[in-house]
């Protein structure tokens, strides 16, 4: 699935796209399920320009001089600017670029397009997304806006859980979560709002290393923990079998020695 360091590498290809004329937008019935009934994205869009792509958390908006155009990626959506994959082989979905996939289509002036790619068809199309609805973006999360998302809502669901919920801190996938979370040594079970402040410091120090090094290397399945992903699976530090268990809706794996 692609996650926030996914959606950043689709960011960068996006800025190819800034500046060019907007001739037409083309979205099939799914990718535009979060849009108003009848609504055309061409009349819309057509003679404006992206001027700006930016990403909160999964969520990838471009600017205009009018509404702001929003693609959410889903399970398996990637991003294709002039027939080019901002990952190559689109990991997240087939190993290559099949017409039957595009979703929604933008193409300008210029003969050029940019097109949301997506097997599974979870992706959506939006008009001027709710962006408020998001938490503080996890590239760039301070220790103070940690804290502040797993404590301010009184006890709170599993650590993990309040991770993974994009309206405390838009961007944290699932692989991301448990590798932060098994890097810091602290369980996915955890109350959220019940670390301590050198806690709450391990966590901050390893969620910016996380994606940091993730970033650097290819995207969010190339976490230390990823080998020991499957049942079965050992500790990579300790040897420990790892438990696997559903936290916050997900798939987690944990060592139960080293993360308490
Ligand atoms: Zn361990």
């Amino acid at each position: 699935m692609p996650e926030i360091l996914e959606i950043e590498y689709y960011r960068l290809l996006a800025e190819t796209a800034l500046g060019r004329e907007i001739l037409s937008i083309e979205a099939d019935q799914l990718a535009s399920k979060r849009l108003e009934t009848g609504i055309a994205l061409t009349d819309i869009f057509s003679g404006l320009r992206f001027v700006a792509a930016r990403r909160i958390g999964k969520l990838l908006v471009f600017d205009t001089e009018g509404p702001c155009f929003g693609l959410r990626f889903g399970m398996t959506g990637g991003l294709v600017v002039d027939g080019v994959a901002a990952i190559k082989g689109l990991t997240y979905g087939s190993e290559s670029i099949e017409e039957k996939w595009v979703r929604a289509r933008v193409t300008f002036q210029d003969g050029g397009t940019l097109a949301l790619h997506d097997p599974r068809r979870l992706a959506r199309v939006l008009v001027d997304p709710d962006e408020e609805a998001l938490g503080p973006d996890a590239l760039s999360l301070t220790l103070t806006q940690l804290k502040t998302a797993l404590k301010s809502r009184g006890e709170g669901p599993a650590l993990k859980a309040r991770l993974l919920d994009q309206s405390a801190i838009a961007g944290i996938g699932n692989l991301l979560a448990d590798e932060m979370l098994w890097r810091a040594a602290l369980s996915p079970l955890r109350g959220a709002a019940t670390l301590s402040e050198p806690e709450l410091r391990r966590l901050h120090r390893h969620l910016r290393v996380t994606l940091d090094e993730l970033f650097k290397r290819g995207g969010s399945h190339t976490g230390d923990h990823m080998e020991a992903r499957h049942p079965g699976g050992m500790c990579p530090k300790d040897g420990q079998a790892f438990f696997r268990q559903a936290v916050g809706g997900r798939t987690t794996y944990w060592c139960p020695k080293h993360q308490s």
